[in-house]
């Protein structure tokens, strides 16, 4: 570690004076002493006394390609030469168009119509608001469709919409008298089954749970919410294969539209472009954000398949209008960024490559099975839980005030290494630009942080 420099205690002066950072109890945030970034490159993150450390987390799941990536970096000069913001409100603009077609050719087929906004929140707060005036403009079909269905341990964002989705009552619960009502199912959570089933005793009954919970409330539903795949803040919980196209064949049965939040599992980061490409499901509403600007600039994208679309169309007098709007929807150098990281998918063969990566990080991961304190490992493409537990037989967790995964993540950073916690799950997620040799420091990190704070052998 390089020396502290004087500057960097400064700036931590003035962050613990000024900064208000998210998810944070500011009264310890001092106490971690906090990294300050002052440059990246590769996968690579540097502070401003010069350490570098491995992006494990690509930047809170955003970094698709590596930091300081050329293309990116020359796409977003390029257009900063000819604008860097207008308005999409009466103009529009061509970097905003051309994402707009990319997107509509890689999404899952069906998904034509692109609407913008700047963060993953706002994609799904605007996929809401899109369902339930869908419904109220559909006629007799969709009369007394105002409902959301959700699971348990849902994270859709932090605006009061997508709070009210959302179901970690760590940080949803206190805001309670502010949401609105959803109709909620328990999450397919293997490790902890909320059947009481073990892997050899599965009956799949999350899948029977869903369904008759869909089909109970069906009458009162404008959608069904899902993070496909993984869900990523609730400790990055795998669902069964099926689930997904289950619920899709739910929705479709019943009436129901399926809004697919992609936010955190878009872009490559469960080994497909998007995670309903596994389960070949389109969904109606697809909310996209993180990765789709490479990991730059702030963007999301809410996509829509045609038939929701249409149903906002007619006479100005109808009021069938999408009244909704953000000042920075459609940036111009967020689109020229998210433009350039497709791009790269396709030039870089990005997923391709990402498969052969896989295969020598899962070979690594499995080596921490060993661990004693390592209760659980999910992953997903390159999306990684890593369950701490006090005792593994039983499962039981650690007493929450004493912060396990927190004191290893300050371990791996010490080693070189970033990644987070969510309560006692460790995340990883690596941008896909991680190399072999890198996947090794990530989990030797990882796994020696682990022993540090837990004890137990190798
Ligand atoms: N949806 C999912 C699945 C997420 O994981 C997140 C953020 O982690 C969001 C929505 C909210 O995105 P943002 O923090 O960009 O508002």
């Amino acid at each position: 570690m390089n020396a502290l420099q004087p500057d960097t205690e400064r700036l931590r002066a003035l962050d613990t004076a000024h900064v208000w950072h998210p998810f944070t109890q500011m009264a310890t945030w001092h106490e971690d002493a906090p990294l300050i970034i002052e440059k990246a490159r590769g996968n690579w993150l540097v502070d401003t006394d010069g350490n570098r450390y491995l992006d494990g987390v690509s930047s809170l799941w955003t970094n698709v390609h590596g930091h300081r990536h050329p293309h990116i970096d020359a796409a977003i000069r390029a257009q900063l030469d000819n604008v860097a913001h207008s308005t999409l409100l009466g103009l529009s603009s061509r970097p905003a168009i051309e994402l707009a077609a990319m997107l509509a050719r890689v999404a899952p087929q069906g998904l034509n119509r692109v609407f913008y906004s700047d963060s993953g929140s706002t994609a799904v707060e605007v996929a809401l608001k899109i369902a339930y005036q869908y419904q109220k403009q559909r006629g007799p079909a969709g009369e007394g469709r105002s409902k959301f269905l959700c699971l348990r341990g849902a994270y859709h964002g932090d605006t009061v919409g997508a709070v009210s989705l959302g179901g970690i009552d760590l940080f949803h619960a206190v805001y309670g008298g502010l949401l609105f009502k959803t109709v909620r199912a328990e999450a397919p959570y293997c490790y902890r089954c909320p059947f009481g089933r073990q892997k050899e005793s599965c009956r799949h009954e999350c899948f029977t749970h869903l369904e008759e919970t869909a089909t109970r409330h069906a009458p009162e539903l404008a959608a069904m919410v899902i993070e496909p795949l993984v869900q990523g803040a609730a400790g990055q919980i795998t669902h069964p294969d099926g689930y997904l196209a289950h619920a899709r064949a739910l929705c479709d049965r019943l009436g129901i539209l399926l809004i697919a939040d992609e936010v955190a599992v878009g872009f490559g980061k469960t080994g497909t472009m998007f995670a309903c490409e596994q389960e070949k499901v389109t969904p109606d509403l697809l909310c996209l954000a993180k990765g789709i600007s490479g990991g730059y600039l702030p963007l999301a994208a809410t996509m829509v398949t045609d038939a929701v679309y249409e149903a906002f169309l007619g006479d100005h007098a109808q009021c069938r209008t999408f009244f909704h709007g953000h000042t920075y929807t459609g940036n111009a150098l967020a689109c020229a960024a998210g433009i350039a990281s497709l791009q790269l998918f396709r030039t870089e063969g990005t997923l391709e490559r990402l498969q052969h990566i896989i295969t020598i990080y899962d070979a690594l991961l499995r080596q921490l099975e060993t661990l004693p304190h390592v209760g659980d490992i999910r992953r997903r493409g390159i999306m990684t839980g890593i369950e701490l537990v006090e005792d593994r037989a039983t499962r039981r967790p650690y007493p929450f005030a004493l912060r396990t995964a927190h004191k290893v993540v300050l371990a791996a950073r010490r080693r070189g290494v970033i990644i987070r916690p969510l309560g006692d799950v460790l995340v990883l997620m690596p941008p896909l630009s991680i190399t072999a040799q890198e996947c090794g420091l990530l989990v030797e990190a990882t796994a020696e942080a682990i022993q540090e704070v837990t004890g137990g052998p190798r």
